[in-house]
């Protein structure tokens, strides 16, 4: 069944970057330190600071990332503590590496997804992107994962240099054992937003390539029993525009203590938030909370001011689309 994921204030989804340090260096990596730290948070902090977003809304998910949040030595503990302050879902994000023999530690009842993330259905186009050897490595991880009986999921984040390879992705995932398909599309921060990202080929799609490739390719993934989530990106015509700062709770915590709302937002110092001396407080406007307010044409405030590229006018100068929320998603539920 394919559906697009309704935004709700009813449950809060915590990105939770406990560190910004990784052993991989991904062309397009988002993490921006002079943005968001380059400091690795102690355990105690991670603890008070998984406490003060537990009991936010009806359902807290958390989802730890990082830099790698397996080269955290106390992953697992962080793990442990956010299943008995009662967070509904928790998730790892992992470049596949899986330091600390963090399989050993933690077991399939406290974390309820662990998510890989690889850009190729082949070590040719995955590694010029992740780096040599990174393909065989999340493989072998991923393997791993199965194996132990993880719930184990792929994010696939489609640009110019690895769209030819989608397709071949859902063969790959079934032969894996993988249940969780994410299809992402290039954020155009951090790496990406420099200039040189387009001229290596690491570009985000067209609209009618990305229209084209990926729901297709969801629907094959689907036929073979794997869940698969894909932002829309693009609005239809007639379909309502919502922004996620405004009408949903997804938290974006850096270890500078900085809380962003919207992801587009994260190369610039407007978060909405921040934890200072262990309380969150709002940040001083202006901040992304005011773009939020902006009503356009367009769609989204923050793809006008980042990538207006992507946005097509027609002759009486309209948009000839509107760009959806970067957060909105589509499902196909097998
Ligand atoms: S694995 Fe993630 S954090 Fe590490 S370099 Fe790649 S994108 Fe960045
Ligand atoms: S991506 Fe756009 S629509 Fe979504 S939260 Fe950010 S500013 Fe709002």
């Amino acid at each position: 069944m394919r559906k697009t994921v309704s935004f709700t204030k009813d449950a809060t989804n915590l990105f939770f970057h406990i560190l910004t340090a990784c052993n991989l260096s991904c062309r397009h990596c988002y993490i921006n330190p002079p943005q968001h730290g380059s400091n690795t948070l102690p355990i105690e902090t991670i603890e008070e600071w998984l406490a003060l977003f537990a009991s936010r809304s009806k359902k807290s998910n958390i989802i730890f990332l990082g830099g790698e949040p397996t080269m955290h030595p106390e992953l697992a503990r962080a793990v442990k503590k956010a299943r008995a302050l009662g967070y509904a879902s928790i998730t790892i994000d992992t470049n596949g590496y899986l330091f600390h023999d963090i399989l050993e530690k933690v077991t399939p009842e406290e974390v309820d997804a662990l998510s890989f993330s690889l850009d190729g259905a082949t070590a040719e186009t995955n590694d010029p992107i992740r780096g040599v050897g990174s393909w065989e490595m999340c493989v072998a991880g991923i393997k791993q994962s199965v194996a132990k009986g993880f719930s184990t999921s792929l994010i696939y984040t489609v640009s110019g240099a690895n769209l030819h390879e989608l397709d071949q992705m859902p063969d790959l995932l079934e032969r894996l054992g993988v249940n969780h398909f994410f299809i992402q599309v290039l954020g155009i921060r951090g790496n990406s937003a420099k200039e040189e990202a387009e001229e290596d080929g690491l570009m985000r799609v067209t609209r009618d390539n990305w229209v084209e490739a990926v729901p297709k390719v969801a629907e094959e993934a689907a036929r073979r029993g794997i869940k698969v989530t894909w932002p829309k990106v693009f609005l239809d015509e007639g379909e309502a525009f919502e922004c996620a700062g405004h009408v949903a709770d997804n938290l974006f915590l850096f270890p500078n203590g900085r809380v962003y709302r919207c992801p587009l937002c994260e190369d610039f110092p407007v978060h909405a938030m921040t934890i200072e001396e262990g309380a969150l407080k709002a940040a001083p406007r202006i901040n992304e909370t005011d773009l939020f307010e902006l009503a356009i044409a367009e769609g989204c405030v923050m793809n006008r001011i980042i990538q207006p590229g992507n946005i097509v006018y027609k002759e009486n100068g309209t948009p000839a689309w509107r760009v959806a929320c970067c957060l909105l998603k589509e499902e196909i539920t097998p």
